[in-house]
């Protein structure tokens, strides 16, 4: 089977140093390949953070840096017909509750665990009495939806594993993340169901993506298995660091190819200071 990476950013600012890594990481290992592809989408679910032109900036700033990518570029904000399907399997299933809970109420319950997105969402809403549930449905209040993570483990292998390139097959911990959301209140999915849905409807067989979102792999993995969706490959690389020692961010507006462009770097060179001299 032939290798098949993307690349996924979220258009909320300028692609920086650390976006070109990880969009040279997937492409050059696709260019690699024989009969590799490399493919972009643009993960714009977040209606508050996400502004279509940063998308179009997106685009600009990948081909000035030397990348081509194959086929149409994917938009998550047009897909969410899909995800809704993928909502309604879960449901079905029993695997999905609503979940009336603010952040604060989150906090408020206190003493929760937390896990690599935060606070472990302590269940509340899972132990809802049913009318009160209905109740608050029909009167039309704010929920998002979360995976009832305990059902869905039990339908699994004891042992969920995902195979990471270079380790080889490591045991998942998605009990850390707790019942994920994945139908936010305030956008229609969520990252892990948007991102792990189109890496399998766009047949991806190596996921790249920064070692801060590894750990991200483990409850997509759970996403894979509970909907019988192929297993791909992980790869997570590091991520660079600005002078200060801290990891890049799109705050760090120096960085961003823009400013480099503006600046007269060209594109080799940027190339290099993402890591990938020619
Ligand atoms: N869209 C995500 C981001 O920009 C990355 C997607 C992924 O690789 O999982 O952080």
């Amino acid at each position: 089977m032939a290798l098949v990476t993307r690349f996924a950013p979220s258009p909320t600012g300028r692609l920086h140093l650390g976006h070109a890594h990880a969009a040279l990481f997937a492409w050059r290992r696709a260019r690699a390949a024989p009969g590799g592809r490399f493919l972009l989408r643009i993960e714009d679910i977040d209606p508050a953070r996400c502004r279509p032109e940063f998308a179009t900036a997106i685009l600009e700033d990948l081909a000035w840096l030397g990348l081509d990518w194959d086929g149409e570029v994917r938009v998550q904000s047009a897909q969410l017909a899909d995800y809704r399907c993928v909502l309604d399997r879960l449901a079905a299933e029993g695997l999905l509750y609503p979940c009336f809970c603010s952040r604060a109420d989150i906090a408020r319950a206190g003493a929760a665990p937390h896990g690599p997105e935060g606070p472990v969402y302590p269940g509340t809403c899972r132990r809802l009495d049913p009318a009160l549930r209905e109740a608050r449905l029909a009167a039309g209040a704010p929920h998002a939806l979360r995976l009832d993570l305990a059902g869905a483990l039990a339908r699994l292998p004891r042992r969920l594993e995902r195979e990471e390139e270079g380790v080889g097959r490591i045991g998942c911990r998605p009990e850390a993340f707790g019942d994920v959301v994945l139908a936010r209140r305030d956008a229609p999915a969520s990252y892990h169901l948007c991102v792990t849905h189109d890496d399998a409807a766009q047949g991806v067989t190596l996921v790249t993506r920064g070692a801060d979102l590894a750990r991200a792999s483990d409850i997509q993995r759970v996403l894979q298995a509970l909907l019988g969706w192929p297993a791909p490959r992980y790869a997570h690389h590091g991520l660079l660091c600005g002078a200060d020692g801290r990891r890049l961010a799109k705050r760090d507006g120096a960085a961003s190819l823009a400013a480099l462009r503006e600046a007269g770097t060209d594109p080799a060179a940027v190339r290099a200071r993402a890591g990938f001299a020619d």
